[in-house]
């Protein structure tokens, strides 16, 4: 049974089991709700990175801090094109697309996206978008071009998200995701751990997540990997004990849910990664970059489902693809909106130091 009313006290009570226990019951709703053989597996590709003006203090790609992230402008649809047909021949269902971006806006760049979603759809491939904070005639737009899936973390706890963000509040990513909901747009929310949070964070995290109705279809659990530069740099990598904790807990309280092991795996062995998929988790993003950070090489992948006699599924296989309607047959056309999403900026100590950092960093460069 789904239940949407978990307490932050039953989620920790689960998270705080014996491990063998703990993994056993995941490991036991899992098989009820999947096939444990079956392993999802995306790409996710960076069309347009760096220059974010938002001060997320984990990512790379925020413009305020100085880190070796090379920035590009928007692909293009062609590039985009040839990157998925690579992805498809290597395994991949889907594909997400990441944009370094505080929310979408109406325009040519938009257009280029939604044509690329388009292409993607004709693929027979899933696609995935995370672009930031979206309205919900803009949902409608990409739903009309055939996306499969739209990506919008809540990162943490509501508390915690403010020890972490500055520049937009818990509520306007609530907002966003109850924007794709409108659509036939599947959901893909989860968060990252080892940014200093405690366990009680995790369990309201995923209080959040499971009060969603419907649950997300798809719930990313990151390691924070921890970049030069960043308000986050000097965080100790989570434990695979911590890890395999987080994924037996979505999968019990998200039991429908596809729970996606993201970021981190490049610092796991394949034991530890083998124990999450028994505890639950199943899918995995392949390619050797995560937008900007380390991954293991899809071979190396490859290698380890045959070794433990899994199998990338197919796509498709939870909802039917999305009809992908013509830009010159659109329903729902540009609004030009100009939406006013939140800006609470209270201060961050961390993120002002790793700000002012880069700017001693940047007059030093210019100074050579
Ligand atoms: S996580 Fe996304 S929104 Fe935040 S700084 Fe990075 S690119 Fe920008």
């Amino acid at each position: 049974m789904v239940r949407h009313d978990w307490t932050k006290e039953e989620i920790l009570a689960i998270y705080n089991k014996p491990l063998m226990e703990l993994m056993y019951e995941a490991a036991t709703i899992h098989r009820k709700h999947h096939d444990p053989n079956q392993v999802q597996v995306s790409t996710l590709l960076s069309i347009k990175t760096g220059g974010c003006p938002e001060d997320c203090g984990y990512c790379p790609q925020a413009a305020r801090y100085h880190t070796a992230i090379e920035g590009n402008d928007l692909m293009s649809v062609n590039q985009v094109k040839a990157q998925a047909l690579r992805a498809k021949s290597s395994g991949s269902s889907r594909v997400c697309m990441g944009a370094a971006w505080r929310n979408v806006k109406d325009g040519e760049e938009f257009d280029q996206v939604l044509e690329m979603v388009r292409t993607i759809n004709q693929l027979d491939m899933e696609v995935c978008c995370t672009l930031g904070m979206l309205t919900e005639n803009q949902a409608q737009r990409l739903a009309e071009a055939g996306l499969y899936a739209y990506n919008h973390n809540l990162d943490s706890s509501e508390e915690y998200y403010k020890e972490v963000i500055s520049t937009r509040g818990y509520e306007d990513r609530l907002k966003t995701l109850d924007n794709v909901r409108k659509t036939n747009v599947t959901v893909c929310s989860g968060g990252i751990i080892g940014m200093g949070e405690k366990v009680e964070d995790r369990a309201g995290m995923l209080v959040a997540l499971t009060t969603l109705n419907p649950q997300p279809e798809s719930v990313p659990i990151n390691a924070l990997v921890p970049v030069e530069g960043t308000p986050l740099e000097e965080q100790q990598p989570v434990s695979i004990w911590e890890m395999i904790r987080m994924i037996a807990t979505t999968r019990i309280v998200l039991p429908e849910t596809q729970v996606r092991l993201s970021a981190g795996r490049t610092q796991m062995s394949k034991e530890g990664q083998a124990m999450c998929f028994f505890a639950g988790a199943n899918s995995i993003f392949a390619g050797d970059k995560l937008l900007t950070t380390p991954n293991p090489d899809v071979n190396e992948d490859m290698e380890l489902f045959h070794e433990l006699g899994l199998q990338p599924m197919k796509p498709f296989m939870k909802k039917d693809q999305p009809k992908s309607v013509a830009a010159e047959a659109s329903k729902y056309n540009s609004k030009g909106e100009k939406p006013k999403w939140s800006r609470p900026a209270h201060k961050i100590d961390r993120n002002e130091e790793a700000k002012e950092k880069a700017k001693l960093k940047k007059q030093e460069v210019k100074t050579i």
